[in-house]
């Protein structure tokens, strides 16, 4: 009740069922067949959730496509106001964010707290960016012409997210969304809906509190539900972006509908992230990386390290290292400081496992330790689980999907152009990571023919990126990027003008049109 208190939810917990929408910051409730939502630390019942209905989304929808009509003309440092405010909340209610965090998708306190750092750093970013939205000066071919870009506001963005990144994800749409002048409607993950209301409602309290002067209309909406909500969505027209994070399996049905009404469509979807360790490689710096990056968050990150190439000549010093490693990691409630490795989203996520390890041994992989359950010393009722590492002959067909767990995969190389293709050789194409102290190689892994993802970094472990850069990959992971950068230019329409300041009208291409 406290934690609740704090983030502004106790008028809803009263209720039977949590509501299925906020729109304008007012709550509605749905008619479907409610559902309970459970959390992996324990498996206890934490409240009772309907979908909205085709009705509540219209509306939402509707809402957020009004307010850009509004908020559209806004002078953008007035909306980066808007942000600057939120941050500002957000940093005092950083614990209890956090917390809930935790409770609903199983997060360490630690990552927890980092997820809501992300959300606060992106404040601050999209801040710096309402004074930065700026197109380019280009000259004319045409005497006494100028010509120039401008980026409007595009329109309502509709947002669907995934469990894992309960609040941070739709805080690199939402800030960036909310100073380009769009509105916003999201989808959050049916797994973590109480997080998306406390978001929605610490937005909802500040839009209110800067009063219809400086915010003349809610910016932001939110619609709770499963599948079936996200498709509303991704078929509605009033939504000309879907950033869409999820499973690739989500973004291939998300991104037809969408091209099928011209749409745009940002997709982050899944990884299948590999490390190459060479021989010259730091290897206490790798061995920290490779943990972090394979088992933090219960190795349920898009980011999380999912395959390890290692040069021939360290197998042998590594392997038993990192089966030491894993074997002693604490594992158990999330909630407790000392913990590193939380539970497993839910039963499904569980099976999943199994059957990936299962799959991997028929075809050929050894087991060198983890995989079973955890069930001594963690809370009853959730799934925790030994992280797995397999050594592989080399992408076997397994090895080639994301398991949505902590399952490291270990192939040998012996020149690095195999590691490099051993690599590249997924559907997948999100974050990479070479540990070397050997310039050549590292440029190399860095080249055009080096790795194919759209994150590749030197001596880092895969996952953890900071919000400053573009965030994405390639291939099956989707194309779109986020966050830093110029990600922004997603979430606006450029528009070129040319302006005669003459008072001939030459044509372009030196076409002559006498009439
Ligand atoms: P998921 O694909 O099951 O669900 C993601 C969201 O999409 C949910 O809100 C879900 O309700 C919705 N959805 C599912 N099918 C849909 C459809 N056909 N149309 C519209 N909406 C639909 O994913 P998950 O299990 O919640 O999350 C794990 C996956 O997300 C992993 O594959 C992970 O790699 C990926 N992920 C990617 C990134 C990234 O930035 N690249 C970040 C976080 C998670």
């Amino acid at each position: 009740p406290a934690l609740l208190a704090e983030l502004g939810l106790t008028r809803y917990a009263a209720e039977p069922i949590w509501p299925s929408a906020l729109v304008a910051g007012e709550a509605h409730y749905a008619d479907e067949e409610a559902r309970a939502l459970t959390s992996p630390i324990h498996g206890l019942t934490l409240g009772h959730f309907a979908p909205a209905s085709a009705g509540i989304v219209n509306l939402a929808i509707e809402a957020a496509h009004g307010a850009y009509l509004k908020w559209r003309s806004v002078p953008a440092p007035l909306r980066g106001e808007l942000v600057r405010r939120i941050g500002i909340l957000v940093r005092q209610r950083k614990t209890a964010l956090a917390q809930l965090i935790t409770l609903e998708a199983g997060k360490i306190t630690a990552e927890a707290e980092g997820e809501v750092q992300e959300w606060i750093d992106i404040c601050d970013f999209a801040v710096g960016l309402s004074r930065q939205l700026h197109g380019l000066t280009i000259v004319s071919e045409r005497p006494q012409h100028r010509m120039m870009e401008q980026w409007h506001p595009l329109g309502a963005v509709g947002v669907i997210t995934a469990f894992n990144f309960p609040m941070a994800v739709w805080a690199w749409n939402a800030m960036l969304a909310l100073v380009c002048g769009d509105g916003v409607v999201w989808k959050p993950s049916e797994k973590t809906p109480l997080c998306a209301l406390a978001v929605q409602t610490l937005v909802d309290e500040v839009v209110e509190s800067m009063g219809t002067e400086l915010v003349p209309v809610h910016p932001c909406h939110l619609v709770l539900g499963e599948r079936e909500v996200g498709e509303r969505l991704a078929a509605h027209p009033l939504l000309p972006l879907i950033s869409a994070t999820g499973s690739t399996r989500m973004g291939r049905a998300v991104a037809q509908t969408v091209a099928g009404r011209l749409g745009r469509s940002l997709l982050e979807l899944g990884g299948n992230n590999a490390m190459i360790v060479t021989p010259s490689a730091d290897l206490e710096l790798a061995l920290r990386a490779i943990v972090f990056a394979a088992v933090g968050t219960c190795g349920q990150r898009c980011t999380s390290l999912r395959r390890l190439i290692v040069h021939e000549s360290l197998i042998e010093q590594l392997l038993p290292r990192l089966v030491r490693a894993f074997s002693s990691l604490p594992i158990g409630d999330p909630r407790y400081p000392h913990t590193l490795v939380g539970p497993l989203i839910d039963a499904d996520a569980y099976w999943a496992m199994q059957a990936a390890l299962q799959a991997a041994q028929r075809q050929g992989a050894t087991l060198l330790c983890g995989g079973e359950r955890v069930e001594q010393d963690v809370p009853e009722g959730g799934y925790y689980v030994h992280p797995a590492l397999v050594r592989v002959p080399g992408n076997l067909e397994v090895v080639n999907e994301e398991t949505f767990a902590p399952i490291l995969y270990v192939m040998s190389y012996e020149e690095l152009h195999d590691a490099i293709d051993l690599h590249n050789a997924v559907p997948q194409g999100l974050s990479s990571a070479i540990f070397t102290d050997s310039l050549r190689e590292a440029e190399q892994f860095l080249s055009p023919a080096g790795s194919d993802c759209g994150i590749a970094n030197v001596n880092i472990g895969t996952s953890g990126a900071e919000i400053g850069g573009a965030f994405g990959g390639d291939k099956d992971s989707g194309g779109g990027r986020e966050s830093g950068s110029d990600a922004w230019k997603n979430y606006m329409r450029r528009v070129t003008n040319t302006i005669n300041y003459g008072d001939h009208l030459p044509l372009a291409q030196g076409i002559r049109f006498d009439i």
